[in-house]
């Protein structure tokens, strides 16, 4: 698939994503994600890197408390989710937010995490989610 870009809609914070695996979408059916739409994807073999304008990433906790939902502060746009895992940060990205949006099939899984414990959830989230999230400040 190569090398994808995306933004927020005010444009404050960018991503870029590389990976050479197939750009699978997922949605999350729990509450937050199912609210803000987004379409996930991830490979461990990939490499995300975030670049926020200062004060400009917003970051929201809830359930188990254990990932980042990195959201822009100022036009409220969903673009990845992190967690550090054994010292290491890994996540996923928001689909979504690539320009132009990526061509995925209309018959997107819907995942359901709940009931799930916190180390499944971590031992889910070492084995599928992007192995490299990189979050830097840049200039505005
Ligand atoms: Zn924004």
């Amino acid at each position: 698939m190569g090398e994808v870009h995306g933004s927020c809609h005010c444009g404050a914070i960018g991503v870029s994503y590389v990976s050479d695996g197939p750009m699978a979408g997922r949605r999350c059916g729990c509450g937050f994600c199912r609210r803000h739409g987004s379409l996930y994807t991830a490979d461990p073999a990939g490499r995300l890197s975030i670049g926020a304008a200062a004060g400009s990433l917003r970051s929201y906790r809830f359930g188990q408390h254990t990932a980042d939902f990195l959201l822009c502060a100022h036009c409220g746009v969903l673009v990845a989710v992190a967690a550090e895992i054994d010292g290491v940060l890994r996540g996923v990205v928001n689909l979504a937010v690539m320009e132009p949006p990526p061509d995925l099939p209309s018959d997107i899984p819907v995942m359901d995490f709940e009931g799930e414990s916190e180390e499944d959830r971590n031992a889910r989230r070492r084995r599928n989610w992007i192995g490299r999230v990189e979050i830097k400040e840049v200039p505005s």
